[in-house]
C-alpha cells in the first residue's frame, strides 16, 4: 500500500497545506524579519497576541524553540523549574533546558497529568547556598503524553495562583491550546490570562506547515528576540510561512471539534474491542492512547500489522499505541481505522 492511501493517525503534524493555504503563502508580502520586520510575520504576531489577550508575540520555527526561549527568559543557569513528569519540555526536547540554558527540571507525576497545589507546595527550594533556585512552573494544555487531556480551568487557576504567590513565573506549553478551547468553550485569552508566557503551535491541529509563537508581556520582547536569535530562530522572509500560520489561525480553529468527534469514534472502537485498554480511559480531545499488550500484542507489532491494513499508528511505549485525528481524517477514515484496530484486537498477533 502506498503511503498516500494510508489513514495516517501518527500525529496531527502530518497535515499538508491545501491549495488555498499554498496560494496565500506564495503571495504573502514579505520583508526581512531579522534586519527589521516582515509585514506578514508582524500581522501574525499581532493577530495571535489579540486572540490570546497577551501584549506581544514572537513567531518561531518550532514549539521546542518557543518553550526553550521561555525557559531561558524566566531562568538563569542553576535555576530550577517545576513541571509534570510527562511533559514535552522534559521528555521531547533533548533536555535543551539543561544543554542550552543550564537549568534543572523537577518533575512531579500528575493525577491524569494534572498537578495539584498540594503536590507542589513543598517543592520550592530554601534560599541558601546549597540549593538551586526555584523560578518557574511549566504546564502543558492539552497534555500530549497524557492523551490530550484538558487541564481543568479551576486547577490551572489554583496552581498558577499558588506559583505567583510564591514568586514563580508561569509558562504554558499550549502546543494544542486551541483543542482545549474547542473542547471546553473557555476562550484562549481566559486560559492564557493565568500565565506570564504562552507557547502555541500552528503546525499541530491548526494544520500550518511550520511555526509556533511565544507570547508574553511587551517588556520581555527584546529578551525574547535575543534568545530566539541565539537559538538560530531569526528568520528572513519568514512571512512565507507566517502566512500559512495566519491562514490556519483564521480558518481551522472551529473545525478542531470534528477531530474530537472522530477521536471519540476511535475510542469507541477501542472500548468495544473488549481487550484493548484506553489509557487514559477518557478521551478529551484529538489524541487516543491505548494498551495493546492486553490483547497479546507489542505496540511495534500492532502498528506494523495496522499499517499493512492501511492504518498508520504510532507505538507510544512498548505496550501503548497512539492515534491522533486531524484535518485530513474524515468520519469514514476514523470508522475504518477503528474497525481495523478492533479486528487486530480480536485476531491477536499472528504467529508464523
Ligand atoms: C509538538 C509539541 C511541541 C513542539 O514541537 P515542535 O516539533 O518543536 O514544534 C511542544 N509541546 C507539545 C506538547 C507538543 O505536542
Amino acid at each position: 500500500m502506498s503511503t498516500a492511501q494510508l489513514i495516517d493517525l501518527r500525529s496531527d503534524t502530518v497535515t499538508q497545506p491545501d491549495a488555498e493555504m499554498r496560494r496565500v503563502m506564495a503571495t504573502a508580502p514579505v520583508g526581512d524579519d531579522v534586519i527589521d520586520v516582515d509585514p506578514t510575520v508582524d500581522r501574525l504576531q499581532r493577530t495571535i497576541a489579540e486572540v490570546l489577550g497577551l501584549e506581544a508575540a514572537m513567531f518561531m520555527p518550532s514549539g521546542t524553540m518557543t518553550n526553550q526561549v521561555a525557559v531561558r527568559l524566566h531562568c538563569r543557569p542553576g535555576d530550577e523549574f517545576l513541571c509534570e513528569e510527562g511533559c514535552h519540555i522534559y521528555n521531547y526536547e533533548q533536555g535543551a533546558f539543561a544543554q542550552l540554558s543550564g537549568t534543572i527540571a523537577r518533575t512531579v507525576i500528575g493525577r491524569r497529568s494534572v498537578l495539584s497545589v498540594e503536590q507542589l507546595q513543598d517543592l520550592i527550594r530554601p534560599d541558601n547556598e546549597h540549593a538551586v533556585r526555584t523560578r518557574l512552573l511549566c504546564l502543558e494544555n492539552t497534555h500530549n503524553r497524557g492523551g490530550g487531556v484538558v487541564l481543568p480551568l479551576e486547577n490551572v487557576r489554583s496552581v498558577t495562583g499558588w506559583a505567583k504567590a510564591n514568586g514563580l513565573a508561569c509558562h504554558l506549553d499550549g502546543a494544542r491550546l486551541f483543542n482545549a478551547v474547542v473542547a471546553t468553550g473557555v476562550t484562549a485569552s481566559e486560559w492564557a490570562s493565568h500565565f506570564d508566557t504562552v507557547s502555541v503551535c500552528f503546525s499541530k491541529g491548526l494544520g500550518a506547515p511550520v511555526g509556533s509563537a511565544l507570547l508574553g508581556p511587551r517588556a520581555l520582547i527584546n529578551e525574547m528576540r535575543r534568545h530566539r536569535k541565539l537559538f538560530g530562530g531569526g528568520m528572513r522572509q519568514s512571512g512565507i510561512i507566517a502566512a500559512g500560520a495566519l491562514y490556519a489561525l483564521e480558518h481551522n480553529i472551529p473545525r478542531l471539534q470534528q477531530d474530537h468527534v472522530h477521536a471519540q469514534l476511535l475510542a469507541d472502537a477501542v472500548r468495544s474491542s473488549g481487550v484493548l485498554q484506553l489509557d487514559p480511559e477518557v478521551v478529551d480531545t484529538n489524541i487516543v492512547i491505548f494498551r495493546v499488550d492486553t490483547a497479546g500484542w507489542t505496540a511495534a507489532d500492532f502498528c506494523q500489522a495496522a499499517k499493512q491494513r492501511g492504518v498508520w499508528l504510532l507505538p507510544f511505549s512498548r505496550r501503548h499505541v497512539r492515534a491522533v485525528t486531524h484535518l485530513h481524517i474524515r468520519e469514514e477514515d476514523a470508522l475504518r481505522a477503528g474497525k481495523i484496530v478492533a479486528e487486530l484486537a480480536a485476531s491477536g498477533p499472528q504467529t508464523n
